[in-house]
């Protein structure tokens, strides 16, 4: 059976390559120069609800996370060395404040 070396094959492909993107979920925008640089710590609030998230064929992905009547952003990252699998905002907002950085997020101003 060679199919799990073909899905492997599938996965290694380049970011950008869009074979295995469902093209449902936003792709995030390349970070602009200027972007606010946002600070991602290894702790949660807590067990939360993802109420938006990027598509899940980036390399770097994101979620917007609902933790009682506070957001927080998680953010999933295959394997490197300054990054780690799992990180979250050090900052949580309330809604109107989480939804308008996830727009800036999407929008590479902020990252
Ligand atoms: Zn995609």
């Amino acid at each position: 059976m060679t199919a799990s070396a073909a899905v492997f094959g599938v996965a290694a492909t380049e970011e950008g390559d869009d074979a295995d993107c469902p093209g449902v979920s936003p792709h995030p925008a390349v970070p602009r120069p200027g972007r606010t640089k946002l600070w991602w710590i290894e702790e949660s609030l807590g067990r939360g609800r993802v109420v938006a998230h990027t598509c899940a064929c980036q390399m770097t992905s994101y979620e917007l996370v609902r933790c009682g009547g506070l957001y927080q952003f998680r953010r999933h990252a295959l394997a490197r060395h300054d990054v780690p699998p799992v990180s979250w905002t050090a900052r949580w907002w309330r809604r109107e404040e989480a939804y308008a950085w996830w727009r800036r997020l999407l929008a590479g101003q902020a990252r």
